[in-house]
C-alpha cells in the first residue's frame, strides 16, 4: 500500500496529515510526535492561556478521536530516530521500521537557550511547549518580579500577559529596537511605547549576563549588561528558535539553518519534503531565501505538499517540470493587549517605512517599500488594510508597480480601491 510517513504533530504535520484525506488520498498516513499530548496550537501559549484561568481545550489541534475517523495513524509519544533513505524506510524509537512512498519533515523548532551562568536554575523558563506554558503559568500564580530576556513576539506577548496579571515586568532585549527581525522601527517604537504607557519596563541594548540564585537556590535576580542587578523570581527566556535539522541531517539531506527544500518544498531528496518552521525556502513573493515561523507559513506549505502527493506527482529528480512552485505569501500576527498587530510581506531592514493613518487613533499602518515595489503591510488593529494588504502583494506585477508611497500615505482612501486602479 502507498503510505505517507509525517514526522512532527504539530502544526504542520497535522495540517499536512488532514489535508492528504481532504484531497482524497487514499494511502497509509502516519503521523508521528514526539510529545505526549494530543497534537494541540502553540500561538495561544504565550498569549490567552497565560491568563490564570484558562481554557487548556482551546488548544487543541487533532484530537485522537477525529484521527481515528480520518484514518491518520497518529502515534504520540514516539519519535522517528533514523531515515533510511535509500530503502525508503523510518526508524521509530520503539524499534518499529515503517516503509513510506513519501516522507514528510514537519520537525520544527526549538527555543534557543539562553547560556549565561544561572540559565538552568529553576525560575527560569522557556515557552515552547504545553509543560512548559502550564509550568510558567503556575509560577505567574506567585511571582512578584518576572524579567523577560528578548523582546521579540513571544517575549512582547508574555509581558502583555504578566501585566494584566498586574505583576512587575521588565523586558530586556539586546537589539536597539524589539520586534526588530520583522517590524520597521515605526511599529516598534508605536510598541515599545504601548507596553511603557501600562507600566512594562523595556531595557533596549542591553543583555542579561547571570541569573543569581536565591536562598532557596531558585532565580531571585538577573545581572545586566549594564551591570545592573535587578530582582526576578520568574524569568522568561523568549529569544528566538533554533530549527530541529538533527534526522535530516543525519539522513545526508542538505540543511543549512533549516532543511533545504526546492520551489516545491521538496528536500534534496524528491521523496522527502519539509514544511514548517524546519524547512528553508525560495520565498517567490519576498524573492529571499527565508526560514518562517508562522501558522500560515506551517499550514499554507503542508497544504501544498499534501495536494502534491494526493494529486499522485511522482517524485523525480530537478528538471522535473510537473506542477508549480509553492508561491504563497507570508504573513504574521501577534496580539498584546487590545492591540491585534497583522502583517503581510516580508520586508528587509532597509525597507522603508510610509505610515497611514494617525499612530496616535490607535489603528494604523505602516507600508514598507524596497526600492519603489510595496513588500509589506504592517497593521495595528486595521484589519481592512491587512486583507486588502494580503491581496494587494499578491496581485500580478503591473498593478502592485501602480501602488506607489503617496498612494498608501493618504489613510483616507481604501487601500483595497488601490487594487482598482
Ligand atoms: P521569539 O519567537 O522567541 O520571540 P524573535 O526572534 O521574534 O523570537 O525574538 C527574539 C528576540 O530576542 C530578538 O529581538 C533578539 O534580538 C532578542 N535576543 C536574542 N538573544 C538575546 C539575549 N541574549 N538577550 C536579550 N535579547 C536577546
Amino acid at each position: 500500500m502507498n503510505r505517507t510517513v509525517i514526522v512532527g504533530a504539530g502544526t504542520a504535520g497535522v495540517h499536512a496529515a488532514m489535508e492528504l484525506r481532504h484531497r482524497g488520498y487514499a494511502g497509509g498516513v502516519l503521523l508521528v510526535g514526539e510529545e505526549n499530548h494530543e497534537p494541540y496550537d502553540r500561538p495561544p501559549l504565550s498569549k490567552e492561556f497565560l491568563k490564570p484561568v484558562a481554557e487548556p481545550d482551546t488548544l487543541r489541534l487533532l484530537p485522537a478521536q477525529i484521527a481515528r475517523d480520518r484514518g491518520i495513524d497518529l502515534r504520540l509519544g514516539l519519535l522517528v530516530t533514523d531515515i533510511r533513505a535509500t530503502a525508503q524506510e523510518v526508524v521509530l524509537s520503539d524499534g518499529s521500521i515503517v516503509g513510506y512512498d513519501h516522507l514528510v519533515l514537519a520537525t520544527g523548532a526549538r527555543g534557543r537557550p539562553l547560556t549565561v551562568p544561572g540559565a538552568d536554575l529553576p525560575g527560569v523558563w522557556g515557552l515552547r511547549r504545553l509543560e512548559e506554558a502550564e509550568a510558567l503559568r503556575k509560577a505567574l500564580d506567585g511571582a512578584d518580579d518576572v524579567l523577560i530576556v528578548g523582546g521579540g513576539f513571544i517575549g512582547l506577548e508574555v509581558a502583555a500577559a504578566v501585566r494584566a496579571r498586574g505583576t512587575r515586568v521588565t523586558v530586556v532585549e539586546f537589539l536597539p529596537r524589539v520586534m526588530a527581525r520583522v517590524l520597521s522601527p515605526q511599529m516598534a517604537r508605536y510598541f515599545t511605547q504601548a507596553h511603557r504607557h501600562r507600566g512594562v519596563e523595556i531595557l533596549i541594548g542591553t543583555g542579561v549576563t547571570a541569573v543569581i540564585a536565591g536562598p532557596l537556590g531558585t532565580a531571585s535576580a538577573v545581572v545586566l549588561s549594564d551591570g545592573r542587578t535587578i530582582p526576578a523570581d520568574v524569568v522568561v527566556v523568549g529569544i528566538g528558535v533554533q530549527p530541529v535539522t538533527e534526522l535530516a541531517e543525519r539522513a545526508g539531506l542538505h540543511t543549512t539553518d533549516g532543511i533545504v527544500v526546492d520551489g516545491r518544498l521538496r528536500t534534496s531528496d524528491p521523496r522527502i519534503y519539509a514544511v514548517g518552521d524546519c524547512a528553508r525556502f525560495d520565498c517567490v513573493v519576498s524573492g529571499r531565501d527565508l526560514r518562517l515561523e508562522s501558522i500560515q507559513n506551517a499550514v499554507d506549505q503542508a497544504r501544498f505538499v499534501a495536494g502534491q502527493i494526493a494529486a499522485g506527482h511522482r517524485p523525480q529528480a530537478d528538471g522535473d517540470a510537473q506542477g508549480s512552485s509553492y508561491a504563497a505569501l507570508p504573513w504574521f500576527w501577534s496580539e498584546q493587549y487590545d492591540m491585534k498587530l497583522q502583517i503581510a510581506g516580508v520586508a528587509s531592514a532597509e525597507a522603508e517605512s510610509v505610515v497611514r493613518g494617525d499612530s496616535a487613533s490607535g489603528s494604523f499602518s505602516v507600508c514598507r517599500f524596497q526600492g519603489e515595489r510595496l513588500v509589506a503591510v504592517e497593521s495595528v488593529n486595521r484589519a481592512k488594510d491587512h486583507l486588502a494588504a494580503r491581496k494587494l502583494l499578491t496581485a500580478d506585477p503591473a498593478r502592485l508597480r501602480r501602488v506607489t508611497r503617496e498612494s498608501v500615505a493618504n489613510g483616507e482612501t481604501a487601500l483595497r480601491a488601490l487594487l482598482d486602479v
